[in-house]
């Protein structure tokens, strides 16, 4: 197998919990809890879980926007968590982030034109001539007409502004895009349209996606792999055909059985998950999920599941659980 374009390795991200008059430290937030996958190039990898499973702090912490507590990065065989400042601006031009809220990520007072071309300008690629005439192509590219490089965010409809952040993400040719929740906010007949952009840019660039999003549906129309987090792990990590066909964890049994159906012969029976997701402050011990799994025994309780490959299962899933299997 070609070395992989993203590794990365028991990746951490906790935040410490600071209380009293000293502002000690009372505990610790474990948003990532030790994560590890790899992703080739121009493959996209779906991550999807429910709110607050860590799934966009470990985003941001692979491309270190928030700097992790343990673990290893490497894009392209190099370290991005042993990175000195210049090196990681370098690193940068490879690796880019969509944000949910394309507005909140563009300033109010530079037109889109500058917004697409300060990355160029940041990063000193090409002349000012060249850079201008980059910023025609991408706003092509994302199937924006040159003329609305003059205008500022506020004119723009949300799936516009998704474009324009889009643009930008791909202004300095990264190998690799985190996408989080990219369609989040934005209107169901608009979310196709965006999804289909970004389908066309990994098939005719070779570009990686990390995609964030805790919508299935959504991650099923755009994903080679996924993975399934849930309390700051992975929980379940396959091919995206074989996971949504045959899931093997409880939890993405009861996420995926949310996810409605036009067949009606394919419809899963329902799977409503006892109470709420714990917080990762105190994470239940042994399984994470055991409170609201509804096939837990006493193991669950005492012993946490590493993740795993299944004996006789396909080699490319991985499940993280003692009794895995169709719900
Ligand atoms: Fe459920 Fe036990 Fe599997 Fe955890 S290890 S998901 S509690 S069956």
């Amino acid at each position: 197998m070609n070395t992989p374009l993203l590794e990365v390795d028991g990746l951490k991200k906790h935040f410490p919990l600071r209380g009293g008059w000293l502002r000690r430290v009372t505990g610790q937030l474990r948003a990532v809890d030790g994560v590890s996958f790899r992703l080739q190039a121009g493959r996209t990898l779906g991550l999807v879980g429910e709110s607050g499973c860590g799934k966009s702090t470990l985003g941001r912490a692979i491309l270190r926007l928030q700097e992790p507590t343990a673990g290893r990065v490497l894009l392209e065989g190099r370290d991005i968590t042993a990175m000195t400042p210049a090196a990681l601006l370098a690193a940068r031009r490879r690796m880019q982030i969509i944000f949910q809220d394309p507005y909140a990520s563009l300033n109010p007072r530079r037109t889109v034109g500058q917004a697409i071309r300060e990355p160029l300008d940041v990063h000193r690629i090409g002349t000012p001539v060249e850079r201008d005439a980059r910023v025609l192509e991408l706003l092509d590219t994302v199937g924006l007409s040159a003329r609305v490089r003059h205008r500022y965010p506020h004119e723009f409809s949300g799936g516009q502004r998704q474009r324009v952040g889009i643009a930008r993400a791909l202004a300095l040719e990264p190998a690799l895009i985190v996408a989080d929740e990219p369609v989040s906010a934005l209107d169901v007949s608009v979310q196709g349209q965006v999804l289909n952009l970004v389908a066309r840019l990994q098939r005719e660039r070779g570009i990686a996606f990390l995609f964030i999003s805790h919508d299935l549906a959504v991650i099923q129309h755009v994903s080679d792999a996924v993975a399934v987090m849930y309390l700051g792990r992975i929980v379940e990590y396959g091919p995206a055909a074989l996971l949504y066909r045959e899931p093997q964890h409880p939890y993405t049994q009861a996420l995926l059985s949310a996810v409605p159906m036009p067949d009606p012969a394919r419809r899963r029976r329902r799977i409503v998950l006892p109470g709420e997701v714990p917080s990762p402050v105190a994470s239940p011990a042994g399984c994470a999920f055991h409170p609201r799994c509804p096939r837990a025994r006493a193991l669950c309780r005492q012993e946490r599941p590493e993740l795993r490959s299944l004996p006789g299962g396909d080699p490319g899933s991985q499940v993280a659980c003692h009794f895995p299997g169709p719900g």
